[in-house]
């Protein structure tokens, strides 16, 4: 078996970015690592997962976060992880 998944990091904008928040626009976007909690459903479940180190672009002054096709993978990743966990 097979089962390593070579991740490939997308090619990304090197930070600071702008934040895109209205009333901030600041250049103040870093790659931050927060604890993130979402509720999400699955097959008409509703499933609350913590997150506890998602790696997300945040604004340092207003904190808006930015979610990238990065932070959907790290999200699915935990979602898979707690319904195998469940199953
Ligand atoms: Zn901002």
């Amino acid at each position: 078996m097979t089962a390593i998944l070579t991740k490939q990091a997308p090619p990304q904008r090197p930070f600071p970015w702008r934040c895109r928040a209205s009333g901030c626009g600041n250049w103040s976007v870093v790659l931050a690592k927060i604890e993130y909690y979402i509720t999400t459903e699955r097959g008409g479940v509703l499933l609350d997962v913590r997150i506890p180190e998602l790696e997300i672009p945040k604004c340092k002054d207003c904190g808006e976060l930015v979610f990238t096709d990065a932070v959907d993978d790290q999200i699915e990743e935990v979602i898979e992880a707690h319904l195998e966990k469940q199953a």
